[in-house]
């Protein structure tokens, strides 16, 4: 299966630069220190996937002329993953039946508090199990804090975000994977996020031959931070496209 991604948003949920920051990195001007909240665009088998829908997501859709989605995949329901969710309603009206929704029981159940008035224009697919294959992907669930958080594995392409805690089978989840989409927030790391040394721990493990950070914090200084890395990591940055 051939898949292009593009990396539709890298930042945390801040965003790049932060309200009232007068940081090195949010004052900075290079492209690459600007980063919208974290989302991707995959096509993937004729389809145009949004994975997490970002409270930047009408900025992105424009930005990048998105005229159509055919699947929504939901990683978890904290806010910078789902603040964007109404603002899909254009792509409701060009669809002649319901987008096809994908997400586990835990999001459903926040999703339906916040967006009950949206629901009707989605097809729920529940993603039930910890792990399992649906409509083209397969899933896998790991967390941070008390959230679940669902990853998601297109052909040799995986996508996983907000990751702290993991069960060893991710690992056989993601064998033969080619580009590895990773969260990791900074450095140090939050009780929520990898650190940058966890996340290159993590990615050594899955042997994947690239692993692209996301979900990035205002302490990362593009240029400074991807100088560090070892080889076979990057930094990612918004609207980096890339083949599988
Ligand atoms: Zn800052
Ligand atoms: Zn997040």
């Amino acid at each position: 299966m051939k898949i292009r991604a593009r990396l539709l948003g890298t930042g945390g949920s801040f965003g790049i630069p932060g309200i009232g920051c007068d940081c090195p990195v949010c004052l900075s001007t290079h492209k690459k220190n600007k980063r919208l909240r974290t989302s991707a665009f995959i096509e993937a088998g004729g389809k145009k996937i949004l994975i997490d829908a970002s409270p930047d997501i009408r900025q992105v859709a424009l930005l990048y002329k998105m005229d159509k989605i055919d699947q929504v995949l939901l990683s978890h329901f904290h806010e910078d993953h789902i603040g964007g969710l109404n603002d899909l309603r254009p792509f409701f009206m060009k669809n002649d039946k319901p987008i096809p929704l994908y997400l586990s029981e835990e999001t459903l159940r926040e999703i339906s508090s916040r967006f009950g008035y949206l629901l009707d224009r989605f097809e729920i697919k529940l993603l039930e199990d910890e792990t399992g294959s649906i409509d083209g992907f397969r899933y896998f669930t790991y967390s941070q804090g008390p959230t679940c958080v669902t990853g998601f594995r297109f052909g040799d392409f995986a996508y996983l975000t907000d990751i702290k805690v993991y069960p060893e089978a991710i690992f056989h989840e993601l064998k033969g994977v080619k580009i590895l989409v990773l969260g990791a927030i900074h450095e140090e790391g939050t009780g929520m996020h990898f650190s940058f040394p966890e996340a290159i721990e993590f990615g050594k493990r899955s042997k994947s031959p690239r692993i692209i950070f996301t979900h990035l914090a205002h302490e990362v200084d593009h240029e400074q931070g991807s100088a560090m890395l070892p080889s076979g990591f990057e930094l990612g940055y918004d609207g980096m496209v890339f083949d599988v």
